[in-house]
């Protein structure tokens, strides 16, 4: 019987990561994880010795099968990315898909929860969201203006990740489509030092943005109202 942990790891401040997930850490075979420098410096900070691998997603099939032979042999492993909850726009699915097939009953994959950017954006955006729709990162061309349009339309919150080189794009996007009694909040560098959270109108955000230029940094979580 092999256990395949996947671990949630902080998405900026390293005191996010729970007990749980170091003591898990500390007791595993291997670490497989998206960067090995990254989640290097994560280990340290907290004095743990084990030995990683990386797994990513340009990762061959045939890392695939030889992390898949070392659970056959009855290893210990945990998946990590390089923030928050692996498979969530990360790495991780297809492996635990490919595990699951290959293994049956012979494997337990182990959720171990705790950060993830997707939740701590919805947690502080003050936009009531009983249900909502997750949508990644959008494509970067084609289906994008599909995807504007059904935000628009949409009764529930949507949610998305977004990159500092698309940001303003995007705001630009939004302003177009969105009738102008929506609620659009920006989720900036959360957990970080330079943490922020804009809530307005698709207008009032995209004009935030484009006033404060050095803010058009590091990393956005997305929700529409
Ligand atoms: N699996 C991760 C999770 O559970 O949060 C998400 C990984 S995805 C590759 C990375 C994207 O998540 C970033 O481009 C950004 O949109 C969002 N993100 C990650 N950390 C963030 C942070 N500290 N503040 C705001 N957004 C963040």
């Amino acid at each position: 019987m092999a256990n395949l942990y996947i671990i949630a790891t902080p998405i900026g401040n390293l005191g996010d990561i729970t007990l749980r997930a170091l003591e898990t850490l500390k007791s595993v075979d291997l670490v497989l994880c998206e960067d090995t420098r990254v989640t290097g410096k994560l280990l340290s900070h907290y004095g743990i010795s084990v030995p990683k691998m990386s797994y990513h997603a340009n990762s061959k099939i045939s890392k695939q099968d030889k992390i898949i032979d070392m659970l056959r042999e009855g290893k210990n492993l945990a998946l990590v990315s390089d923030a928050g909850t692996p498979a969530i726009s990360d790495p991780g699915v297809m492996l635990i898909k490919e595990a699951k097939e290959a293994l049956g009953e012979d494997l337990e994959v182990i959720p171990i929860p705790g950060a993830s950017a997707l939740v701590s954006a919805i947690s502080v955006s003050g936009v009531p969201s009983p249900q909502f729709t997750f949508y990644g990162f959008l494509p970067h061309k084609k289906g994008r203006e599909t995807i504007f349009k059904e935000i628009s339309e949409s009764k529930r919150t949507s949610v998305f990740y977004e990159s500092p080189h698309r940001i303003l794009k995007t705001l630009e996007s939004l302003n177009t489509f969105l009738d102008s009694n929506k609620e659009v909040v920006v989720a900036r560098e959360l957990t970080k030092m330079f943490e922020e959270i804009v809530n307005g109108s698709p207008e009032e955000v995209l004009n935030y943005f484009k006033e404060n230029e050095e803010k058009v940094r590091g990393e956005f979580v997305v929700i529409v109202g």
